[in-house]
């Protein structure tokens, strides 16, 4: 029998996603509408809940003013964390938008991939990225009068307009409309993931999977925060330190603040002591981040230079955490760090433990949130038992509706019983805790990021000496990630010296974003194991690894 979350079944308000986050002003937190709510921690330029809410409707509007924006037009992101990123974002959602963000570290073509496969109509960014964004743009054929600037910087040569430039025109009494949304049909996010296997995909999420995701996550997660009291009656205080391009950081950090009531302090990039600089300046209490962050706090000498006796609860999530990180953490600063598991495809979050939990059930993911049904199955897909690992299947309505353009993939991802399968393995115990225990699918995560080795394999048999390649992920203990490795079959004649390896590490990190280069190194093989139809066989690689890590 699956299980259904232990918690109770919560309402899910039936509104598009902009709805969901203003017009429930009240419904998840009290505080007024001209609190604080994004503050950028270097400038200190703030906007109030009611800047926000005026700011994506002047917005939204201004789109349809100039650019005539209908229902479903994609609106793409690149760019660094910056707090105008909330006004775009929910302006393009009033207006009917999709939003699609990328990686600010991405190369051209990587952004050009994302461009021409999302359909962009126009491409938001910042002054320090043009360049990258300007060749991406062309590349994907949007014409460079569609690049808005955010942020602080400003194109002196005035070919690039800066979102507040974009506004509503009133004269002749023109009107503009919110466009009615239907949210189980109409998507608000396309983000990318390559999902179990192959080249990242277009995600496609629902106003219904968003506006169900807050309301799960904000009753394991967000019914933690408080919009008043606390150190100076303001209530507890964010950390914005996940990149708000990745969905972890856009729902659970961007969009969970307003509906809350609660101030996120903004930054741009993580840098550590900066972070611990605004937590001892901002008198930050709650902070999301991935376990190399949390190996930080617990381990680096330059956080005992600063206060942070504010902070009470620590949250990690997007890759594995261990015991030992948690327990740092704990007896250096006496802060809990409690963890959540998510995915793209489920909007993201699907487990979180509660405050009380984390030391009781230290290393688990928690519970299942709300409205939620999950299996754990064996390799026939049957049911496992409670403490026994198998690949976890997930149900419920924060369940994407599908890939992009892609319905094959999108029938793989699904059971026939309608359960997407994760290509996580997981074990469930009898209090109905879950614990990650391993990965099935070909993902590698850095620090978080998410690594498809599918692309890098792609781009690696494009370079004239390799004639195969394969690449895996291993375990950096010490940076507590784990980092690309790949295996490389070269052109006969060519000699597999380190030098060579190094070589073909620069040439690939030329091609990529730095957090896909191949920090786990190059090593050269005579063949790499395929099965019969030709899918690399990734499992007898690992294990030959983990072999060899044994026998020293
Ligand atoms: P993404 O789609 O980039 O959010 O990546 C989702 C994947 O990140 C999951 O399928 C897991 O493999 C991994 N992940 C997320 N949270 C955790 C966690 N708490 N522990 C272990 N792996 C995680």
């Amino acid at each position: 029998m699956p299980h259904a979350s232990s918690y109770p079944p919560i309402d899910i308000p039936n509104v598009d996603l902009w709805s969901l986050v203003f017009d429930s002003h009240g419904r998840y937190g009290h505080f007024p509408k001209t609190k604080e709510i994004m503050t950028d921690a270097e400038t200190g330029r703030t906007y109030s809940w009611a800047d926000l809410h005026s700011g994506s409707v002047e917005f939204g509007q201004g789109l349809q003013a100039v650019w005539q924006w209908k229902k479903g037009d994609v609106l793409a992101m690149y760019t660094p964390n910056s707090i105008d990123t909330a006004i775009i974002t929910l302006g393009a959602i009033w207006a009917g938008g999709i939003v699609s963000p990328a990686n600010p570290l991405y190369t051209a073509d990587e952004l050009a991939f994302q461009l021409r496969d999302s359909g962009a109509k126009a491409l938001v960014t910042q002054t320090a990225f043009l360049d990258t964004a300007v060749n991406a743009a062309s590349k994907a054929g949007i014409p460079t009068d569609r690049i808005i600037l955010i942020g602080d910087g400003r194109d002196p040569t005035g070919r690039f307009r800066h979102f507040s430039a974009i506004r509503p025109d009133f004269s002749g009494g023109r009107q503009y409309e919110k466009p009615a949304v239907d949210p189980e049909r109409d998507l608000v996010f396309l983000v990318y993931s390559s999902g179990t296997t192959g080249l990242p995909k277009g995600v496609c999420l629902t106003h219904r999977n968003l506006a169900a995701n807050t309301a799960q996550a904000e009753y394991l997660e967000g019914c933690h925060w408080q919009s008043t009291g606390g150190i100076d009656g303001k209530g507890d205080k964010l950390l914005g330190v996940l990149p708000f391009f990745h969905i972890y950081g856009l729902m659970c950090v961007m969009l969970m603040s307003i509906v809350k009531g609660v101030q996120v302090i903004v930054m741009a990039r993580f840098d550590l002591e900066k972070a611990l600089q605004a937590i001892q300046d901002y008198r930050i209490s709650i902070v999301y981040i991935p376990p190399p962050v949390v190996l930080a706090l617990g381990k680096l000498p330059a956080v005992d230079k600063y206060d942070l006796t504010s902070l009470r609860i620590l949250h990690s999530g997007a890759a594995p955490l261990t015991r030992e990180l948690t327990e740092a953490v704990w007896n250096r600063l006496k802060v809990p760090v409690k963890q959540g598991f998510g995915l793209s495809e489920t909007s993201p979050v699907t487990h979180s433990q509660q405050l009380h939990e984390w030391a009781m059930f230290m290393g688990s993911i928690g519970k299942l949130v709300p409205n939620m049904e999950a299996k754990i199955v064996n390799e026939a897909g049957e049911e496992v038992g409670d403490d026994e690992a198998g690949e976890l299947w997930l149900k419920g309505p924060n369940v994407f509706v599908g890939y992009l353009n892609s319905p094959e993939r999108t029938a793989e991802a699904f059971s026939a019983d309608g359960y997407f399968k994760t290509g996580d393995i997981c074990r469930r115990d009898a209090k109905g805790n879950y614990y990650v225990v391993d990965r099935l699918k070909e993902l590698i995560k850095y620090k978080g990021f998410p690594v498809p080795p599918a692309e890098l394999e792609g781009i690696l048999v494009s370079h004239p000496d390799i004639t195969d390649a394969c690449v895996i992920g291993v375990q950096d203990h010490a940076q507590a990630t784990e980092v690309p490795l790949a295996f490389v079959v070269l052109r006969p004649g060519v000699a597999g010296t380190p030098e060579k390896g190094g070589e073909l590490a620069a040439w690939l990190a030329e091609r990529v974003a730095p957090h896909k280069r191949l920090r786990g190194g190059v090593r050269f093989v005579d063949v790499i194991p395929k099965s019969a139809s030709g899918k690399i066989l990734r499992r007898l690689v690992r294990d030959q690894m983990a072999r060899e890590e044994r026998s020293g």
